[in-house]
C-alpha cells in the first residue's frame, strides 16, 4: 500500500503551506514521511525477501536503510534532533542496532529515530501478514491487535453509508494500522464512566478533539472524519498541535507522543 504514504505526504505538504503555528512541524514531518516511505519502498521492492517478523534476524536488511532517514533529519530536523542524527551517522553500526532492538522489544515514544525507522518496517510486516516476534508488550484491547503498540490517534469514520455518528478506530503508533475501538472508553485505562471522560475542542480545529480521562489523567486526540473527510488522522493530529498545549496545561499526559515530539 504505497498509497498510504502518498496520502500522508500530500496532506502534510498541503497543511505545511497554510500559515499556521504548526508550519515548521509539518514541513519537517513531510520530509520525515518521505524518508519513511523510502524505507518502506526498499523493503517492499527487495527481491526474493520477506521479513521474518523477528527484527534481530531482519536487521541486516533494515539497518542499512537507516542512513537515508538520519540524513533527512540531519538536514531538515530541529537543531537537537539534527545533532543527534549526526551522532548516529558518525557512530558504529551496532549503536543504531542496539537502539532499534531496544525499541522493538519495548517501545517508547521518546526514541525518535527507532520509532520512525521501525514504523515502515512494522507496516510492511502487517501488509505481508508476518506476525511480529520478540516484543514484550502487554496486549489487550487497548493495544494494537497486530503488533501490541499503543494508540497514536483516535478517529471517527462512517463505515456504513447511513450511519449517523461513525465508528471509532485507534491508529497504532508502531505499525500505523488501525483497529476498531468502543466510542466512550479511555484508550489508556479503559475508564467507561461518562462523568470521568471529557472532550475538548477549539473552533480553530472543529473536527479535532482532545479525548481526556480524569481517572488516569491521560488523553489522545480524536479526528472526526465524518465532519471533515479530507483530514488524514496522523497528519492532522500534528497540525492541531495547539490543542496539545491546552491539554498539558490542564494536567493531562498524552498516551503516546507523536514523531514531532508533541
Ligand atoms: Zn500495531
Ligand atoms: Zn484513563
Amino acid at each position: 500500500m504505497a498509497e498510504f504514504w502518498h496520502k500522508q505526504i500530500e496532506r502534510a505538504d498541503h497543511l505545511a503551506r497554510e500559515s499556521s503555528g504548526s508550519m515548521e512541524l509539518l514541513t519537517f514531518y513531510a520530509q520525515l514521511l518521505r524518508a519513511q516511505e523510502q524505507i518502506y519502498e526498499s523493503l517492499r521492492s527487495r527481491r526474493e525477501w520477506l521479513p521474518s517478523g523477528d527484527l534481530e534476524s531482519d536487521l541486516p536488511v533494515v539497518q542499512p536503510l537507516t542512513t537515508g532517514l538520519l540524513e533527512t533529519v540531519a538536514r531538515h530536523g530541529p537543531a537537537s534532533l539534527a545533532e543527534e542524527a549526526q551522532v548516529f551517522l558518525a557512530s558504529a553500526p551496532d549503536v543504531m542496532a542496539r537502539e532499534l532492538l531496544d525499541h522493538w522489544r519495548s517501545p517508547t515514544d521518546t526514541q525518535f529515530f527507532a520509532k520512525s525507522i521501525l514504523q515502515p518496517y512494522a507496516r510492511w510486516l502487517a501488509e505481508t501478514g508476518t506476525p511480529p516476534a520478540g516484543r514484550e508488550l502487554a496486549g489487550g484491547e487497548r493495544s494494537c491487535p497486530f503488533c501490541g503498540g499503543k494508540p497514536q490517534v483516535s478517529f471517527l469514520q462512517s463505515k456504513e453509508r447511513n450511519a449517523e455518528s461513525g465508528n471509532r478506530d485507534l491508529l497504532c503508533a508502531s505499525c500505523l494500522c488501525s483497529w476498531e475501538f468502543r466510542r466512550v472508553v479511555c484508550a489508556n485505562c479503559g475508564e467507561e464512566r461518562p462523568a470521568k471522560l471529557g472532550y475538548f475542542q477549539s473552533p480553530e480545529f472543529d473536527y479535532v478533539r482532545i479525548e481526556a480521562c480524569d481517572s488516569c489523567k491521560h488523553y489522545i486526540k480524536g479526528i472526526d472524519l465524518t465532519r471533515f473527510g479530507h483530514a488524514v488522522p496522523l497528519v492532522d493530529e500534528i497540525y492541531s498541535a495547539p490543542l496539545d498545549l491546552w491539554a498539558r496545561e490542564h494536567g493531562y499526559k498524552k498516551i503516546e507522543l507523536n514523531l514531532v515530539g508533541v
